[in-house]
């Protein structure tokens, strides 16, 4: 029985051949490894492959060889595979996600298991849509000509994912990705590799089971800027798969050059609470948007936007959500948030709050590290009101526990406001007027919009990406919207009149 962080145990298979190259359990060819510390315990949890460019070629070798069979595979055969992956995530859940919190800091049961447990339906939906992925045929002005579509895979698909979510981000691109008939190379994030090296146990032994060409699947860990950064410049990669932030974004692309690129970066989310909102509702709303894995997250409330003329009632309610949320050990029933995941993280968060603190505003719950627990890395839920916009907690993404209160006078404003900052991934309004929802909807810039509810509101299956010309990426995560890219469209065009 797991009670605190301490007790949980780490499997024996992350501690020695825990990369995945040509269907092998392999370790780095340089030996090297590097460490995995929970920011929880500041415990050594294992010590993964430190790779380079040699096991990247490898795992990338081993992808292009196995790419012709699996391609050849029928997709209802395919989508057997893919769902016995969901079968197998499902079975082992509860191990998966202990080994997430420790490594990420995330809660177990509000958390960490909910997310290996969307890890599954990921996979589960990849292969039930994968089989309604029909096509269009196309009518001609030629009356002898048939022309068909189909969808086809691009080959081999890179796949770089970030710390806060170490499953479910990679299962949104490995379902679909595997499931139209791609084969992988991927990279987890350096400070969570663990949680996924366990999935990749489930993933490979679906293939093996299946008696599929090794080299399907293959995962190599190591620093992003030189694993990943040869990994989207491989001239076999045809497809790169990123999330993460929009600097890393903005240097893959650069190296990717002309492959086909989906890029989930960063956000830097407001919700906004109209006058007429139920300011309950939105501050619960918003303390969940900004306290939710420790605001660690690509769609967290990164700023409230208030009506003036309801400001004190609403920061009132929201510091009296706000303290219900209680930092702590994973595994303890009465914690709603874990610590931070990594010092930068923790660093970044203490800039964005010095520079408002600096220029104005006040600190009315939290605002510093707390002292006495196992690492340095607890960071309380806090608000800070009187935020202006030319703070950084404005300007840019915070990632952190901090509820950023700013104040509007006119819904002009608003949408001036939460359109500045070049961001435009999810954005949620809280409002009781229908008609001020479609005008809001109209004229937020971004992927997504919520109303009267959180920006941390999504379910697997919606399409979730940035909003066209904004810093937060391209391409959808979510449900089927991800087959489309994860393949493209191959025209076939017959002349009927002379074929026999
Ligand atoms: P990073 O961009 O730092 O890292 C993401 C991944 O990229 C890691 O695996 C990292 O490896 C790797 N990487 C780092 N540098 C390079 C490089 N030069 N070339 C190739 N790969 C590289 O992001 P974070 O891990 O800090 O994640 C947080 C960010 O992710 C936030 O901005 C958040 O908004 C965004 N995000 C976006 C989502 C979306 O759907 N739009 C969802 C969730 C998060 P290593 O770990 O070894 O450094």
């Amino acid at each position: 029985m797991v009670k605190t962080s301490n007790d949980v145990l780490i499997p024996q298979e992350l501690r020695d051949r825990s990369n995945l190259i040509a269907g092998e359990w392999v370790n780095a060819r340089s030996g090297e490894r590097f460490a995995v510390k929970s920011p929880v315990t500041g415990v050594v949890l294992a010590e993964v492959p430190k790779c380079a460019a040699p096991d990247v070629d490898a795992a990338v070798a081993a992808a292009k060889a196995a790419w012709p069979a699996y391609r050849a595979m029928p997709v209802y055969e395919r989508a057997e595979v893919i769902l016995r992956m969901a079968e197998l995530i499902r079975e082992r859940a509860e191990t998966i996600a202990q080994v997430m919190s420790v490594e990420q800091g995330k809660p177990y049961e509000g958390e960490a298991l909910p997310e290996v447990l969307e890890t599954a339906l990921n996979f589960q939906l990849a292969a039930e849509d994968v089989v309604r992925m029909e096509t269009p045929i196309i009518p001609m002005r030629d009356p002898a000509k048939r022309v068909l579509t189909f969808r086809e895979p691009y080959g081999v698909m890179a796949v770089i994912t970030p710390w806060n979510f170490p499953t479910v981000i990679p299962s949104e691109y490995l379902g679909p990705g595997l499931a139209v008939g791609n084969t992988v190379v991927m990279k987890p994030a350096s400070t969570t590799p663990l949680s996924m090296i366990l999935t990749a146990r489930c993933i490979q032994e679906a293939l093996d089971e299946a008696g599929l060409p090794k080299g399907v699947f293959n995962l190599v860990t190591g620093p992003g800027a030189v694993v990943g950064d040869y990994l989207v410049a491989h001239p076999d990669v045809a497809l790169v798969g990123f999330t993460g932030e929009t600097v890393t974004g903005e240097s893959i692309c650069a190296r990717a050059g002309i492959k086909m690129t989906l890029m989930e970066l960063g956000g830097n989310g407001p919700q906004i609470v109209c006058a007429d909102a139920n300011l309950k509702e939105a501050a619960k709303a918003a303390a969940f948007g900004c306290f939710y894995n420790a605001g660690q997250v690509c769609c967290a409330t990164e700023r409230i936007l208030v009506d003036a003329k309801v400001h004190d009632e609403f920061v009132k309610l929201l510091v009296e959500e706000s303290k219900a949320y209680v930092l702590g050990d994973p595994f303890d029933a009465s914690t709603t948030m874990g610590p931070l995941n990594n010092e930068p993280t923790a660093v970044k968060t203490e800039q964005h709050l010095d520079d408002a603190r600096t220029k104005g505003a006040d600190v009315i719950l939290g605002g510093a590290r707390e002292a006495g627990r196992p690492t340095d890395l607890y960071f309380p839920a806090t608000v800070i009101d009187g935020v202006r916009r030319d703070m950084l907690l404005n300007l840019e993404e915070t990632f952190g526990p901090v509820a950023p209160v700013i104040e509007f006078t006119t819904d002009e404003e608003a949408v001036e406001i939460a359109n500045e900052t070049g961001y435009g991934l999810q954005m949620a309004v809280f409002t009781s007027s229908i008609k001020r929802c479609f005008w809001y909807a109209d004229q937020l810039r971004t992927g997504n919009v919520v109303f009267n509810d959180s920006t941390d509101y999504w379910e697997a299956h919606e399409p979730f990406g940035g909003g066209g010309g904004t810093r937060s990426g391209h391409g959808r995560l979510g449900g089927r919207y991800t087959l489309d890219d994860v393949t493209h469209l191959k025209t076939v065009a017959i002349d009927i009149e002379k074929t026999l």
